[in-house]
C-alpha cells in the first residue's frame, strides 16, 4: 500500500524544452540511475528450476486450515479509551475439514483469555484451552480442546494496552484536540493482537460486530458503515463478503462524513474533512475507470478514512473503508495515486487474495499495475510513465541490497520473511513490471480481458502463485503460443533481479529534468524559472532522486534558497531532501527535519531520514533525541522499526561519509 505521487496533466512547454538541447539520450529510462540498471543477475540453477508445487503453508500462522476453518466471526466488543483496551467475545462458526481433528488452534498476541466455550445442543459449555508462551514473531498459540468438533466456539478476551495492531491517541494527538482516537492496522499479522483468530489470508470468513464505546466517538469498521449512523456509543456492523483476517479493521474518534458520490465518501476529523473531500474528489471517477477495465466493484460502498499523521503506512486497503495517511493531502492532488492504489486492492488483494505473504506480489504487484492503469486513464500516459520511472529507480536501488532469495516475486518455501517487511519493493514494483511485460507481449486487448476474467474466476478466493500460473497457462499462454517462453516466466517469477528484456519506460518530462540537473551540476546555473515553475511533484522527485549522494554546502544552500525544500509540506519531497541534507552535512535543515520526523509516523517517509542520521555519531545522537520526543505519538509498528534501526546502528565517528547511504524503505504492507 505505498503511494506514488501523481498530478493532473498540465500544458507542455516545447520551446523551453528545446532550449535544453534535449536529445533522445537524455530521456529517462526506468532504471537509469548509476549502478541501478536492474542488472540481470547471472543465470543460476535455482532461477530456472521450474517450481510447480502447490503445497503452501503460511509460516506466519499457527492455524491449521486443513483441519478446520472459520466461516463466520461474530464480535461483541467494548472499547475502553482510559484503559486502552478492547474487551469482549469472539464467536466463530466453524467448518471442520478433518473428521479426526480434536483441536481448534488460534493465533493471539498479548491477549488475556478469560474463558473459552463451545456450543453443544444449544448450550454454551466451557472448553479446555492452553495459551502457549509468546513467540516473539508469531505471538501465543491458543489451543482449544474441541473433542465434539463444535460448530460454534466462543472466546472471551481482553487486549493489551500495548497491542501491536492498535494505536490509542490522546486528544492532544488529534487534529481537533477534543476527543481521543484509536485505530487498527492488522496487516500483516497484527489482527491477532486485537482478535483471537486464524490469522492467515488462506482463510476467508464473513463477520458481524456489536461495538460499544464512550458515546461521543464514532466507531467505524471494515464493514457496512452507515453515513447516517447516530453517534451514540452503540454500533453494529456486518461484512457479508468473506475476507481474510488482515482486512479486519476498526477505528474510533471524532469522525464526520461527507459524500463524494452516491457510493463514495470521506470520514475524517471535522478540521480535515473539507480538505480531504477536495483532494480526493476524483474517487468516483477512479471507481468507474477500474470497473470499465476489470469488472464491477463488488463491495457496495467505497469510503476513505483519514487517519492522524502517526498512521505507519500510506494507506491500508480495508474493504469498503480504506485507511489513508493525511500526508497525501497536499492541496494539489499530486499524491492521489495512493487512492488509486488502495481502490485497486478492491480487485487485487481483497477480491483475489494471496494465500500467504510469500505470494505478496499477487496483491501488491497486481495492485501497483492496476493503480498505474487508473492513473494513466485519468491523468494521462506521461504521468503514469513518470510514476513507473520513480518506482523503478527506487526498486533498482533497493533490489541490489536484498538477498537473492527475496528478489523473486514468489518467495520459495522456507525463505525467512520478516512479517512486517514481507511486502518489499519487489512485490510492488517488480510485480507490476512483470504484468506490464505480459501486457506488452500479448497486447492490451487480450491482456485486459484476461485480467478481468482472472478477477472473476478467483473472486473471494485466496490463491498461490502457482494457481495464478496454472490459470495463466490455460487461459493466456497456451491460447497464444510462442508469445512468451516458459523460461521467461520462470525468470520473472522465481529469479532474482530484473530480466534484461524487461520493457523500459520513457518519460519525456524527466528527460527535461535530467538535462536541467546535468546543466546545474556542470555550472552553478539553476534552470530557468519558466521551466521549474511548471514542474509537478513528480519532476521534483526525479530531480532529487537523480542527484549525487552528497552535494557541497554551497549547492545545498543554493537549491534551498531557490526552491525552499527545507520545511516543505510535501512528505515525498521531505523524505528525499532531508536524507540528502544529512549526508551533505547541511545542518541548516536539522530543525525542520526534526519537526517533520516527530510529527509524521509514516514509515516510508521517515525511515530514510533515520537511516541517513544513524550513519554518523552526531547524526545518531540527533536520531535518538528525535525518537525520544516522537515515540509517544508513534504507532507501535513505527516504534519497532526505528528502535531496531537505532539498536543496529554502526555510526562512523567522522562527518557524513561520501558513500551512497540512500535506503528506500518499503512501506509494505501497503500499504
Ligand atoms: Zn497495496
Amino acid at each position: 500500500m505505498p503511494s506514488s505521487p501523481i498530478r493532473p496533466r498540465r500544458a507542455g512547454f516545447p520551446q523551453l524544452a528545446a532550449l535544453l538541447l534535449l536529445s533522445l539520450s537524455a530521456l529517462s529510462l526506468g532504471a537509469c540511475k548509476p549502478g541501478a540498471e536492474g542488472s540481470p543477475a547471472p543465470a543460476t540453477e535455482a532461477r530456472n528450476t521450474p517450481v510447480t508445487a502447490t503445497a503452501d503453508r503460511d509460516e506466519h500462522s499457527y492455524a491449521q486450515p486443513d483441519k478446520v476453518v472459520t466461516e463466520d466471526l461474530a464480535l461483541d466488543l467494548a472499547l475502553d479509551f482510559d484503559a486502552r483496551t478492547i474487551a469482549g467475545t469472539a464467536t466463530y462458526t466453524l467448518q471442520w475439514k478433518d473428521d479426526t481433528a480434536t483441536e481448534l488452534v488460534l493465533d493471539t498476541r498479548d491477549l488475556a483469555i478469560d474463558k473459552v466455550e463451545g456450543e453443544a445442543d444449544g448450550q454454551w459449555q466451557p472448553l479446555q484451552f492452553a495459551l502457549a508462551p509468546a513467540d516473539p514473531t508469531l505471538g501465543s498459540k491458543l489451543t482449544i480442546e474441541t473433542p465434539q468438533r463444535n460448530t460454534r466456539v466462543r472466546v472471551t478476551y481482553t487486549t493489551s494496552p500495548d497491542a501491536s495492531g492498535l494505536q490509542w491517541l490522546t486528544p492532544e494527538m488529534t487534529e481537533g484536540g477534543q476527543l481521543p482516537f484509536m485505530f487498527s492496522q492488522s496487516q500483516q499479522i497484527h489482527a491477532r493482537s486485537w482478535v483471537p483468530l486464524q490469522d492467515t489470508p488462506a482463510i476467508r470468513y464473513t463477520y458481524t460486530a456489536h461495538v460499544t464505546s464512550r458515546p461521543d466517538v464514532m466507531v467505524l469498521m471494515s464493514a457496512d458503515n452507515d453515513p447516517d449512523a447516530a453517534r451514540d456509543g452503540d454500533y453494529t456492523f456486518s461484512m457479508p463478503q468473506p475476507i481474510p483476517s488482515y482486512l479486519m479493521a476498526i477505528a474510533a474518534g471524532d469522525l464526520v462524513f461527507k459524500p463524494i458520490s452516491g457510493r463514495a465518501g470521506v470520514w475524517a476529523e471535522p478540521a480535515t474533512i473539507d480538505r480531504a473531500v477536495a483532494e480526493f474528489e476524483d474517487t468516483e471517477k477512479m471507481i468507474e475507470t477500474t470497473e470499465a477495465l476489470y469488472g464491477p466493484y463488488r463491495w457496495e460502498r467505497y469510503d476513505l478514512l483519514i487517519l492522524p499523521p502517526s498512521f505507519p503506512y500510506g494507506g491500508m486497503e480495508n474493504p469498503r473503508l480504506s485507511f489513508i495517511t493525511p500526508t497525501v493531502i497536499v492541496g494539489d492532488k499530486s499524491l492521489v495515486s495512493l487512492i488509486a492504489h488502495e481502490l485497486a486492492h478492491s480487485w487485487s488483494g481483497n477480491l483475489v487474495t494471496f494465500s500467504s505473504a510469500k505470494h505478496g506480489w499477487l496483491n501488491e504487484g497486481f495492485t501497483s499495475y492496476v493503480e498505474n492503469r487508473i492513473v494513466e486513464s485519468l491523468y494521462g500516459k506521461e504521468f503514469s510513465d513518470m510514476e513507473y520511472v520513480i518506482a523503478r529507480n527506487a526498486l533498482a536501488d533497493g533490489i541490489a541490497a536484498m538477498p537473492e532469495a527475496t528478489q523473486a516475486l514468489a518467495v520459495r518455501p522456507g525463505t525467512e520473511l520478516d512479517a512486517d517487511d514481507a511486502l518489499s519493493a519487489v512485490s510492488y514494483d517488480k510485480g507490476a513490471w512483470f504484468l506490464q511485460f505480459l501486457e506488452q507481449r500479448f497486447g492490451r486487448e487480450v491482456f485486459d480481458a484476461f485480467l478481468r476474467d482472472y478477477f472473476d474466476h478467483f473472486a473471494f478466493q485466496s490463491i498461490t502463485t502457482e494457481q495464478f500460473l496454472d490459470y495463466a497457462r490455460a487461459n493466456l499462454f497456451d491460447k497464444h503460443p510462442d508469445t512468451v517462453t516458459d523460461a521467461e516466466i520462470q525468470e520473472w517469477v522465481y529469479g532474482p533481479g530484473i530480466p534484461a528484456y524487461a520493457p523500459q519506460v520513457l518519460s519525456r518530462n524527466f528527460g527535461i529534468v535530467d538535462s536541467a540537473r546535468l546543466a546545474w551540476l556542470g555550472s552553478p546555473q539553476l534552470p530557468p524559472r519558466q521551466i521549474t515553475d511548471a514542474w509537478s511533484t513528480q519532476e521534483w522527485l526525479h530531480f532529487l532522486d537523480s542527484l549525487p549522494p552528497t552535494l557541497t554546502h554551497a549547492q545545498m544552500a543554493q537549491l534551498d534558497a531557490a526552491y525552499g525544500f527545507t520545511g516543505t509540506d510535501n512528505g515525498e519531497i521531505a523524505m528525499r531532501w532531508y536524507p540528502l541534507a544529512v549526508r551533505s552535512g547541511y545542518t541548516e535543515a536539522n530543525d525542520a527535519l526534526a519537526a517533520f520526523t516527530e510529527r509524521v509516523g509514516r514509515r516510508k517517509l521517515i525511515m530514510p531520514i533515520y537511516t541517513a542520521l544513524v550513519q554518523t555519531e552526531p547524526g545518531l545522537a540527533l536520531a535518538k533525541e528525535i525518537f525520544a520526543r516522537a515515540r509517544p505519538g508513534y504507532h507501535p509498528i513505527t516504534t519497532a522499526s526505528v528502535e531496531k534501526l537505532i539498536a543496529e546502528a554502526k555510526p562512523a565517528p567522522a562527518p557524513a561519509p561520501a558513500a551512497d547511504a540512500t535506503t528506500e524503505t518499503s512501506e509494505a504492507p501497503s500499504p
